[in-house]
């Protein structure tokens, strides 16, 4: 029979790589407690027009990386793509915003977006992510960014990152701005690739995130937004770069940074790293202070950011097998079929006292059990052979020292 395999762009996270995806998790939840952010778990499937709503009809993500199907009722279905629209509708569909002045929310879990696969690029991928409602002040922007420098610090990211800076303004200047833009590029449009040619009309900033060396050298002198923020905007971006200086946060203001999604206004912010290749952004994020009302909520401030774990995990040279010796683990040698009701019961008091338990299930001999044992990085093997049946005993091996005692099994507690 021909084998079923997974489908392009998914991946199987086995055992030998789930230990760092939870040491990540750990991080994250840690981080995340550490700054009063409360966890939120929404469906994979979304309502298709939350997504068209909030990312943004003419986005990338919208017009060709959705998966989304009619489902057998009519409405039209999608495997959510991004996860701070599905955050928003909690958010406004249980009310969370008279709970509480700001609501700090994070979440980890998949996502699906029918990209092209590469290094770092995947179809379905993982984010952890946080989200506070409620606060326009930048001192919550601040928040925000240093819990990502938290997460990337724990992880020993710190110096292998560069955070970059930009602030989009408000609504109003935007719009000013891509006139500008449009004026600027329109004269020279033949000599953009046909993605920018396409941007042009629709998503026109997109056009200054172009990786094209040639559309980059145009862009040179092209309006900055800088110029167009009003008053309150540049007063809000230089608050933020005044917090972040009292963090010892390292940033550069990048006037070309973007982001692909509609609902960013004020700030938005990328991590990247050199680690990754093409695919450089670990983190990123921003302020969207009209998403919750295009949701149908009270006009409500927001600010987060998304990053992806597989690209944590390389950039942190993770996948590795675990080569340490794991000192709670023990292996559980048996040579007697007699001997496994002694076994099972022995093995079930440990682990009730937080011993982590592995005996061998396939009835091999002491050599390849004892091979497994060593294998697995366990600390001790415990031995139950025919003699040791016979004398209610058991033979304690230290694998590390090589020594190894024979102990009454009423006495084992006391000798481990
Ligand atoms: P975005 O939601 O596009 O702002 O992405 C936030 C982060 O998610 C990025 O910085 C990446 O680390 C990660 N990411 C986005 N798209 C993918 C993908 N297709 N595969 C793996 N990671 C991704």
């Amino acid at each position: 029979m021909n084998q079923i395999k997974s489908i392009k762009g998914t991946h199987d996270i086995l055992p030998s790589e789930s230990r760092k995806w939870q040491e990540l998790e750990k991080i994250v939840r840690d981080a995340c407690s550490l700054h009063g952010y409360g966890e939120i778990r929404t469906p994979i499937i979304e309502k298709t027009p939350l997504f068209q709503r909030s990312v943004g009809q003419e986005t990338d993500i919208v017009t060709k990386e959705m998966y989304s199907w009619d489902d057998r009722d009519g409405a039209n279905i999608t495997l959510r793509p991004e996860l701070t629209a599905s955050v928003a509708r909690s958010f406004v569909q249980h009310n969370l915003g008279i709970q509480n002045a700001t609501q700090r929310l994070y979440y980890l879990g998949p996502l699906f977006r029918r990209e092209r696969p590469q290094k770092g690029r995947q179809r379905q991928f993982h984010q952890f992510g946080v989200e506070a409602f409620g606060s326009v002040y930048p001192e919550q922007d601040a928040e925000i960014i240093s819990i990502a420098w938290h997460i990337l610090s724990k992880c020993g990211l710190g110096d292998d990152v560069k955070l970059h800076l930009n602030s989009l303004g408000s609504e109003e200047c935007r719009i000013k701005y891509i006139d500008s833009l449009k004026d600027f590029i329109s004269p020279n449009i033949n000599k953009f690739s046909e993605t920018s040619q396409r941007r042009f009309s629709k998503n026109t900033l997109r056009i200054l995130d172009t990786k094209s060396e040639h559309e980059k050298i145009i862009l040179k002198n092209a309006p900055q937004i800088a110029d167009y923020l009003t008053d309150e905007d540049t007063d809000h971006f230089n608050q933020l770069q005044n917090y972040l200086t009292a963090l010892k946060i390292p940033f550069e203001i990048n006037q070309k940074l973007v982001r692909g999604l509609d609902y960013y206004s004020r700030t938005v912010f990328e991590f990247t790293t050199s680690a990754l290749g093409s695919q450089d952004a670990l983190l990123g994020g921003g302020r969207y202070d009209t998403l919750v009302e295009r949701l149908g909520g009270k006009p409500t401030p927001g600010i987060g950011f998304a990053a992806g774990m597989e690209r944590f995990l390389i950039a942190m040279g993770g996948n590795q097998k675990e080569s340490s010796i794991n000192e709670s683990r023990m292996f559980f040698v048996c040579t007697e079929e007699g001997g496994i009701p002694v076994t099972l019961s022995l093995s079930q008091k440990l682990r009730n006292h937080g011993k982590e338990i592995i005996m061998d299930s396939k009835r091999r001999s002491m050599k390849a059990q004892l091979r497994e044992a060593n294998k697995i990085n366990a600390r001790y093997a415990l031995i139950l052979g025919r003699d040791e049946i016979d004398r209610s005993e058991i033979i304690i091996k230290d694998l590390i020292k090589g020594s190894q005692k024979k102990v009454a099994q009423s006495a084992l507690f006391d000798n481990l």
